[in-house]
């Protein structure tokens, strides 16, 4: 089959790798309709993440239809229409049982390699480094699904491919950054990016009944999509000498009750703390640029709460001060998709819900090298570059 392979640092190419096959009996083996860009894949294609290997397919926000079941899938057969959460779970452990699937237990093979720096492992995902599972991603024309029972997950007849796309990864992690902010009526919720996930935590706070959401980018492009498409209010940060005092002045003082981060570690920000920032990193002598994570903290209301969704390595000068004398709840996960696919499908399904407007460019895989050059440059106002494999 054809897929996007890492072949080293900015080094990516299409071609010609072995057919995914049932391994284990509860395997499923996808047929790939549509398969997107993330900016978490962003820090490998850039060497800031180490963990990956020549020739390894990878990408895991993607929808398809099964096209082979293991001998114990019991609930999903061929020809079922799916979308699949990027973080695989077994469905069984401990921490699948109380619904925190990223945290499975069972299906990170290279636990070990995660051990030293998280103290546990986190589960696997598909198409990432190998500390993460080592799993073949969806930038293919198939991909081996793992637990199909519990992984797919079928999509309804009214949600067409490109909208049940971005339910894999951009909208589960965005709304549950929304969730985690445990929203009351009346609550200003302020979000920091807005990149796929940044527009799909304000569209769940929205949903989850916010009375104002206010979303925070550089981009006009992607501004515009938060108040067209979210129905947010906008501020550019690049205009304002003090996002904190941006957002004190948009909420009468107070600052917003919770904040969501969507940016992460490449996180454009500004003012000198930022300029130390890169110069650090530039240097590697500080692995992130934490300017988002910080201004979050910072703006937040006392006794707010941050929801830190944005990818980080290690971060130094981290406002742990504030933190507690502020009295900030910091809730942070990689997505729980399990526990939100089938409610963000319903509310797909039901019109309360637009997620097709983030595939700003759709080419097939075989552009798909070209397709990542125009999403790392976000040329063109591309939120997302979505791939068809056939
Ligand atoms: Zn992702
Ligand atoms: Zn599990």
């Amino acid at each position: 089959m054809r897929a996007l392979v890492w072949n080293g640092v900015n080094d990516l190419a299409v071609e010609t790798v072995p057919d995914p096959h049932v391994v284990n009996p509860r395997d499923v083996v996808l047929e790939v309709s549509l398969t997107t860009t993330c900016g978490s894949d962003l820090h490998f294609i850039d060497g800031y993440l180490p963990g990956m290997r020549k020739g390894d397919v990878f990408g895991h926000e993607f929808t398809g239809t099964i096209v082979e079941v293991g001998p114990e899938v019991r609930d999903r057969k061929v020809g079922d229409r799916v979308v699949v959460p990027s973080f695989i779970a077994c469905g069984n452990c401990w921490y699948c049982d109380r619904q925190l699937y990223s945290l499975c237990d069972t299906t990170n093979p290279n636990a070990a390699a995660q051990q030293p720096l998280l103290g546990y492992p986190s589960g696997g995902i598909y198409g990432y480094t190998h500390p993460f599972g080592g799993y073949a991603g969806s930038h293919a024309q198939f991909v081996r699904v793992p637990f199909g029972d519990v992984n797919c997950f079928p999509v309804p007849e009214a949600v067409d491919d490109l909208s049940a796309l971005f339910v894999s990864d951009a909208v589960p992690t965005g709304f549950m950054g929304a969730d985690f902010c445990d929203i009351s009526p009346g609550d200003t919720v302020a979000v920091f990016g807005a990149g796929a996930v940044g527009l799909m935590a304000a569209a769940g706070a929205k949903i989850l009944g916010a009375e104002r959401v206010i979303v925070l980018d550089r981009l006009p492009e992607r501004l515009a999509a938060a108040r067209d498409h979210v129905g947010a209010e906008t501020v550019d940060y690049s205009d304002v000498d003090s996002v904190q005092e941006a957002l004190r002045e948009a909420t009468g003082g107070r600052g917003p009750d919770a904040v969501v981060e969507a940016v992460g570690m490449e996180g454009h920000g500004t003012g000198l703390q930022n300029v130390v920032d890169r110069a650090k990193q530039a240097v590697r002598a500080e692995t992130d640029r934490a300017t988002p994570l910080r201004e979050a903290v910072l703006a937040c209301r006392k006794g707010g709460v941050v929801a830190l969704l944005g990818v980080y390595g290690l971060t130094d000068s981290f406002p742990t001060g504030v933190v507690l004398n502020k009295g900030l709840t910091i809730r942070a996960a990689q997505q729980h998709g399990q526990r939100y696919v089938p409610r963000l499908l319903h509310h797909l399904a039901a019109g309360e819900l637009q997620t097709s407007f983030l595939a700003t460019h759709r080419m097939p895989l075989e552009d798909a090298v070209e397709g990542y050059r125009i999403f790392k440059e976000k040329e063109d106002g591309c939120l997302r570059a979505v791939f068809s494999p056939s």
